[in-house]
């Protein structure tokens, strides 16, 4: 266990307290990146952007929130469960959000989804049921709406995520084929859209030295990952 100090989150509605992990400068390397943009770095733990209030329930944006120092260590990332974050976008639905908030919120959703029920190499207990897809269009194309910025890359996945295979085929066909990495996203997106496949999937397995040498990662002209498990231990010492 790292060792964590404490930061305290104050609930912007009940003004309750939360103790929170103080996220730390870490490194990425052993870190998994995924293709809804999900990211794991053992050695730099983040918390989650959306937290629920403990007192009064109700949820709110991690880092816009008052907060002060903590006296207590805490390892609470405060990550929330599928049943947690469709309540925080069912409290939100009614409110005009930054844009900037509402990409952050709309995506977690994705991704919990993913979590719940599709991501690659995970075995998942619960299927999604009619009402749960629906959610997730939803905010796949509240995202589509509002983030006029996306990379086409993420839109495509996403359209693909959703099951909107040929609205993802046609983003990649307009796409411009200008690195390795961009190529390996868009061929993997499509043989993906084109087996009928909607799941997450992983991009890099544990970052090494070696993903880095290239220097910038995914902006280098020569990266290309490589999502295969690189180490067998699973205890590695980060
Ligand atoms: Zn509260």
């Amino acid at each position: 266990m790292h060792p964590a100090i404490s930061k305290i989150l104050i609930c912007p509605f009940c003004k309750g307290e939360k103790p929170i992990l103080e996220p730390l400068f870490g490194h990425s390397l052993g870190g998994t990146l995924w293709s809804d943009t999900k990211t794991i770095y053992p050695a730099m733990p983040e918390i989650s952007m959306v937290q629920r209030c403990p007192h009064c329930g109700k949820y709110y944006f991690a880092f816009n929130v008052e907060s002060k120092e903590g006296d207590a260590d805490s390892d609470d990332q405060g990550n929330l469960t599928y049943e947690q974050i469709k309540e925080a976008v069912n409290q939100y639905d009614q409110i005009v959000l930054e844009q900037e908030d509402e990409i952050t919120l709309r995506l977690l959703f994705v991704q919990i989804y993913n979590d719940t029920f599709q991501r690659e190499d995970v075995v998942h207990d619960a299927q999604p049921t009619a009402d749960d897809k629906a959610l997730q269009r939803k905010q796949v194309l509240r995202l589509e709406q509002i983030w006029d910025n996306a990379e086409d890359l993420l839109r495509a996945e996403l359209y693909r995520e959703i099951a909107e295979f040929e609205q993802a085929t046609k983003i990649l066909d307009a796409l411009t084929i200008d690195m390795p990495f961009t190529e390996y996203m868009a061929s993997r997106i499509r043989q993906l859209a084109e087996s009928g496949q909607t799941y997450a999937f992983r991009i890099t397995y544990k970052l090494t030295e070696e993903d880095f040498r290239d220097a910038e990662h995914q902006e280098s002209e020569s990266y290309i990952p490589d999502p295969s498990p690189k180490h067998i231990d699973e205890d590695s010492p980060f």
